[in-house]
């Protein structure tokens, strides 16, 4: 090993959120695959219909335990803590030849 290296910080964006810091909580995820299945047109829009929607959300929710209280829809994102960004330790040299061709993409699009 060299007597010393040096390393930057790279902040990039949360590929999980996509930078947003929340996601949909899987079981709303769930809720909404089997909601369409159920209503493909969405519920009818008589009594029965909507009597019909609101058995289904209160079965759908029993069912996972939730007991007619149902969870947020959006929760904080569990791998950047609802920061939308990763930071990691990258080398020197990589993160100039990054750089690099990001200024070479840069002037190749014409904005220099
Ligand atoms: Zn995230």
């Amino acid at each position: 090993m060299r007597k010393s290296e040096f390393f930057v910080i790279k902040v990039g964006q949360c590929d999980t959120c996509k930078g947003a810091g929340v996601i949909q909580h899987p079981d709303w995820r769930d809720y909404w695959e089997k909601y369409r299945e159920r209503f493909p047109h969405g519920p009818r829009q008589t009594a029965t219909g909507l009597l019909a929607e609101q058995d289904f959300h209160d079965d759908f929710w029993r069912s996972r335990g939730y007991d007619y209280r149902e969870p947020p829809e959006e929760i904080e994102c569990p791998d950047c803590d609802g920061k939308g960004t990763l930071e990691s330790k990258v080398p020197l040299a990589e993160a100039l030849a990054a750089l690099r061709e990001l200024a070479e993409g840069v002037r190749e699009c014409g904005y220099e």
